[in-house]
């Protein structure tokens, strides 16, 4: 087994925050002092929760929530529910979302929770007893301005829906800020399901304009055809790209020229199939080593690994999924000239439209897709030229990880200093 690789075939992720942070602070600087604000999460909580199953036995399911930090603001991140859910991966996780948020400079802090659940395996019903005894067993902690939890992999607005009525049933009060995601018809923002996709699409047009390719002549190989995937797929099948390979768990279609993207989409809202048109049939490990101009994780994390990144043959990757790329392939892809947009500005349009949810949640005002939209698109520019710009000011030595993880951790510590809560500072 590679050594980069734990005992499930995947690096144990609080690693990977120790490996990014000294990373960053060899580029950016860093004390021992910031070292030691940023590596360790404000507040971890778990609890083993007991669900009533559809034939009367009780089942129960580890669950986390951790706050990783709040300087900026309320910790936010979202919820899933996966069988390969363990305290590690909902540390690296939330540590993400604290970086996130601010490399899109949204006020919120970042947090991350999941259920270690196979949802697969369970009944609507399940699913929605499930979803209201984590708001149970979290209630203390979560709120409009303390903790906002979202979707993530496997949940999605009706999940939120029933955890945002949980909430409030036992608050006893509306609050709808509590919760971002939701359905539109039940306070959820427009444009918010495909805004992680959208974001992504703008990142990536973003990209291409500044190393100069066309989207007309560009092949794109997206791996995941869930909610970020699907969208994504779609998004640059409008914007010209030539989508030649997607995948979702099962495996993936390739076809050189193109696929009919909004065929396939059409036909998995019923069929949940992929191989439904004509195209070539490929594995997930074929898809990810395809010669293409732009590879898109878009699934769970280390997919890119020490056991497959010097067979990567894309000319670049942008990196949809949180943490699809592991710091050991990361660094060879450097080394190789690759660039890699990272996930915490690639992804980040979710939690930039859950932070406009949250705004129209706080202060009752709803606003139309088409404005959603607009103002996503700007957010994401904005967050995009001031990387570019940290990424010139270096003279490109820094790789766009480096840029955007020193443009996250200076806001993160700048507000921790002007909080004085750091052992030194002055505490009048
Ligand atoms: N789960 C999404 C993410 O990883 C969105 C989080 C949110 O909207 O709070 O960015």
């Amino acid at each position: 087994m590679d050594s980069d690789l734990g005992p499930q075939g995947v690096e144990t992720v609080c690693e990977v925050c120790e490996v990014e942070l000294d990373r960053i602070s060899e580029v950016a600087q860093l004390t021992d002092q910031d070292l030691e604000l940023l590596r360790q999460p404000r507040r971890r909580i778990n609890a083993n929760i007991p669900v009533r199953m559809d034939d009367g036995s009780v089942d129960v399911f580890p669950s986390f929530r951790i706050q990783y930090n709040s300087a900026r603001g309320p910790t936010k991140g979202g919820i899933r529910f996966h069988p390969g859910v363990n305290e590690d991966e909902v540390d690296e996780l939330a540590f993400l979302m604290t970086l996130k948020c601010a490399v899109v400079d949204i006020p919120f802090g970042g947090a991350k929770g999941g259920v270690q659940v196979d949802p697969d395996d369970l009944s609507p019903g399940e699913i929605e007893r499930l979803s209201r005894a984590y708001v149970r067993e979290y209630h203390d902690t979560i709120g409009p301005h303390s903790d906002i939890p979202a979707p993530d992999v496997n949940t999605n607005a009706q999940i939120m829906a029933w955890m945002r009525d949980e909430y409030e049933r036992i608050e006893g009060r509306h609050a709808p800020g509590a919760i971002t995601g939701k359905p539109p018809e039940l306070d959820g923002s427009e444009g918010r399901d495909s805004a992680t996709s959208l974001g992504g699409a703008e990142i990536l047009d973003a990209f291409a304009e500044r190393v100069g390719i066309d989207s007309t002549e560009t092949d794109v190989a997206i791996q995941g055809f869930g909610n970020v995937g699907s969208h994504l797929a779609a998004f640059l099948d409008e914007r010209g790209y030539n989508v030649v390979a997607i995948s979702n768990a099962a495996g993936g279609v390739s076809n050189e020229s193109g696929l009919p993207i909004h065929e396939i989409l059409d036909g998995y809202e019923t069929e949940h199939d992929l191989f439904t048109v004509d195209a070539e049939e490929i594995s997930n490990e074929q898809l990810l080593t395809m010669d293409v101009d732009v590879l898109i994780p878009a699934a769970i994390e280390d997919q890119i690994n020490g056991s497959n990144m010097t067979e990567i043959q894309a000319d670049a990757i942008v990196e949809m999924a949180n943490g699809p790329t592991t710091p050991k392939a990361d660094a060879y892809l450097s080394e190789q000239g690759v660039p890699v947009v990272p996930d915490i500005l690639a992804n980040a349009g979710g939690v930039t439209v859950s932070y406009f949810e949250w705004v129209q949640n706080t202060s009752n005002e709803y606003w139309s897709k088409d404005r959603v939209q607009k103002k996503l698109r700007k957010q994401m520019r904005m967050a995009f030229e001031s990387i570019a710009e940290r990424k010139t000011e270096t003279q490109n030595e820094w790789t766009w990880r480096e840029a955007a993880y020193s443009r996250a951790v200076d806001a993160v510590l700048t507000a921790e200093t002007f909080r004085s809560n750091i052992p030194g500072g002055t505490d009048q």
